[in-house]
């Protein structure tokens, strides 16, 4: 499994606020090379099955529905200690935590509708990244 490689995606928040271009360069300029790359949109059910490890709490339906709202760019990020590295950048889960210059501070204004996606783990970068792109999408 890889250990050099995470998984974003530019959420529906941050493209209809027009932040799509700062936040892929935050992200090549922090160090991430990028192996894929996709403009789409989720329907509630791809949304649901993404996020089905949350499925038991609270805001799983408030998820859903704000990750099926509209267009996202997913993306696949190469870097050495890449899932570490990516959470350090986009900074805490709500942006009133995250630290000052990471992209969830600069560009996030809630915890629900927080600007990017960040892999946890190795395991779940691959997994997201094989939800999105074949080995052909890949580069
Ligand atoms: N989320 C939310 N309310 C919460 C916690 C999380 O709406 O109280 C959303 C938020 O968009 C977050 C996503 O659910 O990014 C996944 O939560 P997780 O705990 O995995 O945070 P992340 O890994 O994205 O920092
Ligand atoms: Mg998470």
């Amino acid at each position: 499994m890889a250990t050099n490689r995470t998984f974003t995606m530019i959420k529906p928040d941050a493209v209809a606020n027009g932040h799509v271009g700062a936040i892929l360069d935050d992200m090549i300029k922090g160090g991430f090379k990028i192996v894929a790359m996709k403009y789409t949109k989720l329907s509630p059910e791809m949304a649901g099955k993404f996020y089905a490890v949350h499925k038991e709490r609270g805001f799983f339906g408030e998820l859903v529905e704000f990750m099926s709202s509209g267009p996202i760019v997913a993306a696949i990020l190469e870097k050495d200690n890449a899932v570490e590295d990516f959470r350090k950048l986009i900074g805490a889960t709500d942006p009133a935590k995250a630290e000052p210059g990471t992209i969830r501070n600069k560009y996030a204004k809630s915890i629900d509708a927080n600007a990017v996606h960040g892999s946890d783990s190795d395991e779940n970068a691959a997994i997201e990244g094989s939800f999105y792109f074949t080995a052909f999408e890949q580069f």
